[in-house]
């Protein structure tokens, strides 16, 4: 029997090879291909060249006036001529990499082509040639990688659609589809991916984006009653006493927030409900030493705890300094990450297990399956944006209900929390250690690199250490991004009498903790590093960063890695490389340069993503939607939030049949995300 959970691999000319690459995209079944919807359209219909305007994507009708000709050029590469009669003008297609176009062009044959008008040229870049028989207005455009085509995802979604669509049921209710217009979920599918008009596409849109928002809701209100059920949290006895010599033992004062959230998260510790609380901090404000304090306060109370950070140089950075301040207490502190010897893993393991170990910091090496627990009663999760539900919740499963600390750099604003991530208490740390000096950020574009040198030549003299970030390293094939090792090289050069080094993803761990070790003892100078530094690094000596290609980080990005200077009392400067092309990225520059202010810069990463900007959809701090913006759509999330917790309210099990698929769609996602309890 045919079923939308089918593997993907039982459609005509899906071998092997193309499941693994589908894989690459999410698609495995049948349902996850029908569900993966194209991120844009393109506007098909045909306009004339005056009409059009410069560097417009579009198509343009005409009559083939030359035969084509490949030009072919280095491994892989060629250019495809041709040129066209369009309203007694002749025009250049020019076509790259798709040699085999040129069956598509017959002199004296009408063709038509969309690409993208060049107006002072006054011809056009290819991007595809239309079928004349296909009376089409809109076209679907699917985010692939390099081991598929557009064609040949279509291709499959339509032969996937055509076998299936039958089996698609309604996974709202009928009462909601009839309140708010939406269309029924066939034809959402149909209309996200074979649209005939434009209106067909943003109706099927609008309700793609209800039911995307609907069924996290749904999601939401599901772990809420979850946790309602088992109720109660840990109470947490732990010793005032002790914490408050902690405290005055420390190198410097709290600032007020920071003893205004300490407070608040004990008080939550103590108290008999559970904690899920988000801990909002600006990059530098301070956070790490809130969690320590937390992580300590557990421990007194005799529970175990974990810390779970993104990466391993801050696994290894939050280690050594944790370490520096408990271990005198005499808690015992373990650093669990990836690369470990199988004898140091079983040791670490083992003491875990055993309760040896009080504090356990590290990556989702935290979260495998034969990692185990003793009593581990508190988490913290740093960089919680980084982390998935999934991820979460497994570290949350190694307790028995532990009490949950998120910190996070991205402050987003609490309604908008509250709807992404369910019922969560906030703390927020407003206010900056005193005495530092806020980061001078300017922008240069690549033709002044000149001034970049003198620069930081100029800032060695007064022992500053210098971080230069590139966006990816020599592996990527995008030719124009300046990868770190040629940087690299070139400081060298630069710089012959200091000392440069190099820091990438690719390297182990060893690798890179004698480089940041070197760094942070002032070994090296000038630290040449892809975005693995990107968050929480803290070496407050360090007042420069440079960020090549700075328009191709969004953002809270491009805030996160200039929080890397800025830590200590000397003045910092951040320089940002960019030669933005559009309007958007321009603002973005500007923006960078005008404030340091972390919260105005997340609404203003909002704002320029609700413009259709793309990037830096992954470091917003917000889950991951496929077709709606939980900013720009907030009214759509809201209303489904609502809707939701009507359904939950009269039929918190799901029984009624018409929350049927509501009640599948939960099962199959906690399956896939390991299960609540
Ligand atoms: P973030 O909130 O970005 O995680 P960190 O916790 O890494 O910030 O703190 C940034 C730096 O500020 C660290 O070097 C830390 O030791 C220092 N710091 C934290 N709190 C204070 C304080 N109250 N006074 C002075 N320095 C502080
Ligand atoms: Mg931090």
């Amino acid at each position: 029997m045919k079923s939308l959970d089918d593997n993907i691999g039982m459609l005509k000319g899906v071998g092997d090879r193309k499941v693994a690459v589908l894989k690459s995209l999410g698609i495995n079944t049948i349902s996850d291909l029908l569900y993966y919807f194209p991120f844009r359209y393109e506007d098909l219909i045909v306009k004339s060249l005056d009409e059009i305007i410069d560097q417009e994507k579009t198509v343009i009708s005409g009559v083939v006036a030359s035969d084509p000709i490949v030009s072919r050029f280095g491994y892989k590469k060629s250019r495809l001529n041709v040129r066209l009669l369009v309203e007694n003008e002749s025009v250049m297609v020019t076509f790259f990499n798709q040699p085999w176009l040129k069956d598509k062009f017959t002199t004296g044959q009408e063709v038509q082509v969309y690409g993208k008008w060049d107006q002072i040229r006054r011809s056009l870049t290819g991007m595809k040639v239309l079928n004349l028989n296909e009376d089409q207005d809109v076209d679907s455009v699917y985010s692939v990688n390099k081991n598929i085509r557009q064609s040949t995802l279509k291709a499959l979604i339509k032969q996937g659609f055509d076998e299936y669509i039958e089996l698609i049921e309604e996974s709202l209710p009928d009462n909601i589809i009839e309140k708010y217009k939406l269309v029924t979920e066939r034809e959402l599918i149909k209309g996200m991916h074979f649209p005939d008009s434009v209106e067909e596409t943003e109706n099927a849109r609008r309700t793609a984006k209800f039911r995307e928002f609907f069924l996290f809701e749904c999601g939401m209100q599901n772990i809420k009653n979850i946790d309602q059920a088992k109720k109660s949290g840990i109470s947490l006895k732990y010793d005032q006493k002790i914490i408050n010599e902690l405290i005055s033992q420390l190198p410097f004062e709290l600032t007020n927030d920071q003893t205004k959230v300490i407070n608040e998260i004990l008080d939550n510790m103590k108290s008999s409900s559970h904690m899920n609380r988000l801990l909002q901090g600006d990059v530098g404000s301070g956070k790490t030493i809130v969690a320590t304090i937390a992580l300590f306060a557990a421990v007194t109370g005799g529970y175990q705890a974990a810390l779970m950070v993104p990466t391993e140089i801050l696994a290894e950075q939050h280690f050594e300094k944790i370490s520096q301040m408990l271990e005198p207490l005499n808690v015992s502190i373990d650093l669990l990450v990836g690369s470990l010897t199988l004898k140091q893993r079983k040791q670490k393991i083992e003491d875990l297990s055993t309760g040896k170990t009080n504090i356990v910091i590290g990556t989702h090496a935290l979260i495998q399956a034969d990692v185990n627990y003793k009593n581990l009663g508190f988490i913290v999760i740093d960089e919680q944006h980084r982390f998935g539900v999934g991820q979460r919740r497994t570290l949350r499963q190694k307790g028995k209900n532990p009490d949950i600390l998120a910190m996070t750099a991205t402050p987003i604003p609490r309604t908008l929390a509250i709807t992404t991530y369910g019922d969560m208490s906030l703390s927020v740390i407003k206010e900056l250690p005193k005495g530092r000096l806020p980061v001078e950020t300017y922008w240069l574009r690549s033709n002044k690199l000149d001034q970049l040198y003198k620069f930081i030549d100029k800032e060695l003299k007064t022992d500053s250490q210098v971080f230069v970030v590139t966006p990816l390293i020599s592996e990527s094939e995008n030719i124009d991004l300046k990868n770190a090792e040629e940087i690299f090289d070139n400081f060298q050069k630069i710089y012959s009498n200091k000392k440069v080094a190099i820091l990438h993803g690719k390297m182990t761990t060893q690798e890179k903790d004698t480089i940041m070790n070197d760094f942070k003892n002032q070994q090296v100078d000038i630290l040449v590093s892809t975005t693995v530094i990107e968050v929480g690094v803290d070496i407050p000596n360090a007042s420069v960063m440079v960020i090549f290609d700075a328009n191709r980080f969004g953002l809270s990005q491009l805030h996160q890695l200039r929080g890397r200077v800025g830590r200590g009392s000397k003045q910092s400067y951040c320089i940002l490389i960019a030669d933005p092309k559009n309007e958007v990225a321009i603002e973005r520059m500007r923006i960078m340069t005008e404030t340091n202010d972390g919260f105005v810069l997340a609404q203003k990463d909002l704002e320029l993503r609700g413009q259709g900007d793309l990037l830096g959809n992954q470091q917003s701090g917000l889950p991951n939607f496929s077709v709606g913006n939980p900013v720009t759509d907030f009214n759509v999330l809201q209303t489904a939030q609502q809707e939701a917790q009507v359904i939950f309210e009269m039929d918190p099990n799901l029984d009624n049949p018409d929350h049927k698929m509501i009640k599948s769609y939960l099962l199959k996602k906690m399956q896939i995300e390991g299960n609540f309890d």
